[in-house]
């Protein structure tokens, strides 16, 4: 197993090797020069831009966000991509990073999976749903972003030799690093791992509550490790509070899981926090439905676990899948061994299953509009 991140992670070619027209910070400001709006009007003055970095085949734009508007990113994207053909560009401004694409670069998505509450079953969930996307063939990554409880690696096994020191990155950087400075992510069953946890130490928990840190933190955790995955579940924090205001706000989320319970309190916190996705704009994939039932050990029949509310299915979420309760979820969970791959074809299996064909078909019509 790879489980020793290391610096380097980012695979960059030389321009030249590449067919590539030459970049460098003379031909990117040029091209800049070119972008105009439909009456002629200069897009991007050469003074927005601030800073020009060029590694390889690949480059970060940094733009004043006082004399650029935030819209104008994808613009600046999609035309320097056009002008140099093959290479992966970058286009910054203030808290925004844009890659191209609704995600983290074009056909590459952030997919939050989220619930008002802590405890329903969130970190099972994404655990499951990204081995079984990885086993239908996408390649997957994993970033765990509950700050307060970091529980993804132990629900995978991943133990890191070397116990997280205090934020081992300087967040407050406002330079921009090249790919070959990016943290590799840790490998485990397939699936590319990251966790706040690898970076803050568990004794320092108050520093993170800060917005502006939980902020820096999470798009360092995206934009700085050398993902290759195609989809990044994000487990996300739980609540609607600024945690999540961060992170629908600032991050490239492509949409949002929920996973609820059925008990209506759940669903009534769920609800607040698809309020807070519609007004920024993050569409919602759907809701997994987790401990919806129990199967009775002596007559086999289906026990609900809790009342049943339709609150959020009222509002027009679609449901993806209900994961019944299963003890030998939470087992899997302690040994670090998740019941997909325990029990590839049990009725767990299956849902999930089913919920990983729905978030890929998904994804795909997500593609086809960006791609209009
Ligand atoms: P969250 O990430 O939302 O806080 P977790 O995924 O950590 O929730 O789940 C909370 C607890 O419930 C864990 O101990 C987990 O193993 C257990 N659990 C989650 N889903 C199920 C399920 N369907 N059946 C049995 N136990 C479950
Ligand atoms: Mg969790």
């Amino acid at each position: 197993m790879d489980d020793d991140p290391s610096v380097g992670g980012g695979a960059v070619g030389k321009a030249g090797d590449t067919g590539i027209p030459p970049m460098d910070e003379a031909t990117i400001r040029a091209a800049l020069a070119r972008l105009t709006d439909d009456r002629g009007v200069l897009l991007v003055p050469n003074e927005a831009v601030t800073g020009v970095v060029v590694e390889g085949d690949w480059v970060a734009v940094v733009l004043n966000p006082e004399q650029v508007p935030q819209d104008v990113l994808p613009r600046v994207h999609r035309h320097l991509a056009a002008a140099f053909p093959g290479a992966a560009i970058e286009a910054r401004l203030a808290d925004r990073v844009h890659r191209g694409g609704a995600g983290f670069g074009i056909g590459r998505h952030v997919v939050a999976v989220l619930g008002g509450k802590g405890g329903v079953g969130k970190s099972t969930v994404a655990i499951n749903l990204a081995l079984t996307l990885s086993a239908m063939g996408a390649k997957v990554g994993l970033l765990d972003g509950d700050l307060n409880a970091p529980d993804i690696p132990h629900m995978l096994g991943v133990h890191p030799r070397e116990r997280p020191s205090g934020v081992g990155w300087d967040l407050w950087k406002t330079d921009v690093t090249p790919p070959s400075r990016w943290r590799r992510p840790y490998a485990r069953f397939g699936l590319e791992v990251m966790s706040t946890g690898f970076v803050i130490a568990e004794d320092q928990p108050p520093l993170m509550t800060s917005r502006l840190m939980v902020s820096a933190l999470l798009r360092h955790l995206i934009f700085e490790v050398a993902w290759r995955g195609d989809i990044l579940l994000l487990d996300a924090p739980p609540g609607t509070g600024d945690e999540l205001q961060v992170m629908v706000r600032e991050l490239p989320l492509s949409g949002a899981i929920f996973v609820t319970t059925p008990q209506d309190l759940a669903q009534m916190d769920a609800e607040r926090t698809l309020t807070l996705l519609s007004e920024h704009g993050v569409p919602v994939i759907g809701m997994v439905q987790n401990m919806a039932s129990l199967q009775c050990p002596h007559c086999q029949g289906e026990i609900d676990m809790f009342a049943q509310s339709s609150r959020l299915a009222d509002t027009g979420v679609p449901v993806l899948g209900r994961i019944p309760f299963d003890t030998r979820l939470s087992e899997g969970a302690d040994r670090g061994e998740p019941l997909v791959l325990g029990d590839v074809r049990g009725l767990v299996a299956g849902e999930f299953a089913r919920i990983g064909h729905l978030v890929r078909r998904w994804l795909a019509n997500r593609d086809a509009v960006e791609g209009r």
